[in-house]
């Protein structure tokens, strides 16, 4: 595990702190500075209110925190991924998408992850670090300046790593892309593993932004085995760390539900599942599951999954199925695993992260 950077970044600071750190800039500077980064959006060095001499002094103690590696585009351009390189050597990735009606960036919130979700990438490859504010805001406005005109309004931590493990710097993150980029907060989403205290300190944050769970299984005996943290969040409290936040932000939760063959696709998970999510009246997500390196059972069939998600709607659940962006590039829900800077690392024989993959047992069948 790596230490997160203490020396601030570009959008780790807020409006008083960027003034106190550069003490003894004119305030009027200041405010062309802020209007530059949040409301225009732009790197410092094309911010033409400044001098460009000023610009050279604020880029040495205001560094940018992202450092592109790589840019992959899918979708006829409609899904553009990146890799970016973060102070110290970690790596992260960020997922823009066009739709028909919004963008939405899906952004990381950790370098890995601790959780160990054996179908997902990113837990197969560990944990590195916690992010700051300021790498997780730049991801947004990085993104928002490749998207131009097509405006992003929706953000969705659902990238690298486990929002709730993070919660100070999530939160502050989620204020600032509220108040400085002016997203609204029904259009931000937090998803978690299921980590009850965060649920509740979500819960007491002013702002009622969406809560998303990844639960894929209703019954603990086959979350223990998917979702290793269930073990100590058992569903029964999860489910009531959701009822209370339905009930106290009036946001309806959803729950996120790759779908494994002949794993959590059965009639019985499906009457399961409903029983779970109807008090709530939650909405259902239900992802195919996506390939990744380290785990070999299949994804349910496409008929398979058409019919679970009939079962569902005919039991009176609200379920939808997502449709996946950028299988082809590693882009998609549970692939983001910094993939290039893995293979770099096993081309030159550095480091741990060498492209190795550790083979997870997956869950057994059931009948
Ligand atoms: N750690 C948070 C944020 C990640 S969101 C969470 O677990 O909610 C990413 C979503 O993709 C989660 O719902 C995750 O469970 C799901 N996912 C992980 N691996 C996947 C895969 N291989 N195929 C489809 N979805 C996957």
């Amino acid at each position: 595990m790596a230490a997160t950077p203490t020396a601030p970044t570009i959008y780790d600071l807020d409006r008083d702190a960027i003034a106190e750190h550069l003490d003894g800039l004119p305030s009027y500077r200041v405010d062309q500075l802020w209007q530059g980064l949040y409301t225009d959006g732009v790197a410092l060095d094309d911010i033409s209110t400044l001098p460009a001499k000023l610009r050279g002094e604020l880029g040495q103690k205001l560094p940018a925190a992202l450092d592109m590696e790589l840019e992959s585009i899918s979708d006829r351009g409609d899904t553009v991924k990146w890799l970016w390189k973060l102070r110290g050597g970690a790596a992260i990735e960020t997922v823009l998408m066009h739709y028909k009606d919004r963008s939405t960036v899906c952004i990381s919130s950790q370098a890995g992850c601790a959780m160990a979700c054996g179908f997902c990438a990113t837990g197969q490859a560990g944990f590195e670090r916690h992010l700051t504010v300021g790498e997780i805001v730049e991801q947004v406005i990085r993104a928002r300046r490749v998207a131009g005109d097509k405006r992003v309004s929706n953000i969705v931590f659902m990238g690298m790593g486990e929002p709730m493990a993070n919660f100070g710097a999530v939160w502050e993150s989620v204020e600032r892309l509220h108040g400085d980029f002016g997203i609204s907060a029904r259009n931000l989403t937090i998803s978690t593993v299921g980590l009850i205290p965060g649920i509740r300190q979500l819960a007491e944050a002013p702002l009622p932004v969406n809560l998303a769970v990844s639960l894929h299984a209703a019954n603990d005996e086959l979350r223990n085995e998917m979702v290793p943290i269930n073990k100590r969040y058992p569903i029964s409290d999860l489910l009531d760390a959701c009822h209370d936040y339905f009930d106290k932000k009036g946001r309806r939760v959803s729950f996120e539900w790759a779908l494994i063959d002949g794993v959590n696709d059965r009639d019985s998970d499906a009457h399961e599942l409903a029983k779970l999510t109807q008090p709530l009246r939650a909405h259902v997500n239900l992802i195919p599951l996506n390939p990744t390196p380290g785990y070999l059972t299949q994804g349910t069939p496409p008929a398979r999954v058409r019919e679970f998600a009939d079962l569902l709607v005919n039991l009176g659940v609200n379920a939808t199925v997502r449709k996946n962006r950028g299988t082809d590039i590693d882009a998609a829900c549970g692939q983001l695993r910094a993939n290039s800077v893995a293979a770099e690392a096993s081309v030159d024989g550095a480091g741990a992260n060498d492209g190795t993959v550790t083979k997870i047992n997956p869950p057994t069948r059931r009948s």
